[in-house]
Order: structure tokens, then C-alpha cells, then sequence
């Protein structure tokens, strides 16, 4: 497996750990207020470097008293096959693992779960569970079977033993309050709900430059009505 990019040591990307992140390239969505777009290009589209994954593990191995954890991030880390194998020897180094992921790839998700090689899995949801609102905050790029595996993913992590975050950008714009309390009445159950602030620099779609985030206390108040729905709301980038 051959990774875009490391940020070789985070203290944010896995909570309460220090952690290197690897970033994969390919998506199969097109948010328009990602700021990964140099991750969407398909692998073996760019002439850009890759890291391959031996000089991942040998990094990791040098750092392991020094580091608790790698998280895969992307682009979607689950469109690619050698996910698995990568995780498990990342894991045989004795590292924890954490997983970023839009969901539409449960079969992959589940034997991730199965054979307990993610510790943390932080899953977008990117609006509210209706195709048309959902397509919409995809960039107009989902087919009805990623929907449909979206939320066969909820259901699937509202369910494992494992830390799961689910995690909404709210975009003004694409997500009323109303819908950010329809998705958290989705998530019922679900252990952690994170409503991330929007950030218009460099989105994907520059029409979204010119929206205007919404307030902290406007998400607060979104998070403080999600708490009837989900135990632990936070809110993050604010
Ligand atoms: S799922 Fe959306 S936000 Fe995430 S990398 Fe793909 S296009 Fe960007």
C-alpha cells in the first residue's frame, strides 16, 4: 500500500493520543467543502511522490516509544484493498489504530471491525439521511449503493465495540439546525456526536469561499439539542 502524505506527529487527530497520520489518495465523493482536494485525484493519476508502506513501518518502528497511534486518513481510506494488510502489520508494530471514513464501504468497514484492526473509527455523516439532501453535500457524486452502505455503516458502528465518533461539517447553506437535530434523532444510541466548524478557505467548490460559518453559539446551541439524541456532543475547530 502506498500512502500521499504523513503528518509524522499530531496531537489532534486521535484524542488523548500522539499520533502519525497517513493520508491515502482517491475519493469517491466530491464534498464541495473538502480541503483535501489534492487527495481526490485517482491513484496513479498524479505524478506526485507516494510514501509506500515499508517506509511507513520503518518509521514507526524507529518512533514507538515516542508514539501511541496511526490514523489513516484521506481521500477514503476503504477504497483501497490493501487497507487490511496495512493496518495489520501497523498494528504488529504495537501501535493503536484510528480509521477516518465517509462510510460508503461497509463491507471493508466490517472486516476492519471483524478482525479488530481499528481501535477508533471517526465516520462523516454528511447530512441529513435523505438521498437527494445527501447527494447534495457529496457534491453530487453518490450512488444509491454508497447511500445505502452509509447507513448500513451507522448501524454497523452504533453497534461495535469499539470507540466510534460520528462527525458532521456544518455548512451553512447545506445543514439547517433542523437537520443537524435530524441527523443526531438518526444517530440515537451512537456514544459520540462531533458538529465540526466549516472553514470556506480553499473548499473544493469556491462558490463555498464566500459562506459564512456559523457562530459558536449558534452550534452550540445545535449541539445542546443533539444531546437529547446522543450522550456526548463536542464540538470541534470552533
Ligand atoms: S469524503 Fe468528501 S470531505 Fe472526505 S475526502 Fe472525500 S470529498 Fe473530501
Amino acid at each position: 500500500m502506498k500512502f500521499a502524505g504523513m503528518i509524522k506527529q499530531s496531537l489532534v487527530d486521535y484524542p488523548g493520543e500522539i499520533a502519525t497520520v497517513l493520508f491515502t489518495r482517491g475519493c469517491n465523493f466530491c464534498c464541495p467543502f473538502c480541503h483535501n482536494g489534492n487527495l481526490l485525484i485517482k491513484p496513479g493519476k498524479t505524478g506526485a511522490d507516494y510514501i509506500s508502506l515499508q517506509e511507513v513501518l520503518g518509521f514507526l518502528n524507529e518512533r514507538k516509544n515516542f508514539l501511541d497511534a496511526v490514523v489513516i486518513s484521506g481521500g477514503e481510506p476503504c477504497l483501497n484493498q490493501e487497507l487490511p494488510d496495512a493496518l495489520s502489520k501497523i498494528k504488529d508494530v504495537g501501535y493503536l489504530t484510528k480509521l477516518d471514513t465517509n462510510g460508503s464501504r461497509t463491507t471493508m468497514l466490517s472486516e476492519l471491525c471483524v478482525r479488530f484492526l481499528i481501535d477508533y473509527v471517526a465516520m462523516d455523516v454528511k447530512g441529513v439521511l435523505e438521498y437527494k439532501k445527501y447527494l447534495e453535500a457529496c457534491g453530487g457524486r453518490l450512488s444509491t449503493e454508497d447511500f445505502f452502505n452509509i447507513k448500513g455503516s451507522i448501524h454497523l458502528l452504533k453497534n461495535a465495540d469499539m470507540e466510534v465518533e460520528f462527525r458532521t461539517t456544518v455548512v451553512p447553506g447545506l445543514h439547517k439546525p433542523e437537520d443537524i437535530i435530524a441527523i443526531a434523532r438518526y444517530l440515537e444510541g451512537a456514544s459520540k456526536y462531533s458538529l465540526q466548524q466549516f472553514n470556506p478557505r480553499d473548499t473544493l467548490n469556491p462558490d463555498y469561499h464566500h459562506i459564512k460559518p456559523y457562530t459558536r453559539e449558534d452550534l452550540q446551541v445545535m449541539a445542546d439539542e443533539c444531546r437529547k439524541y446522543v450522550k456526548e456532543v463536542r464540538l470541534i475547530n470552533v
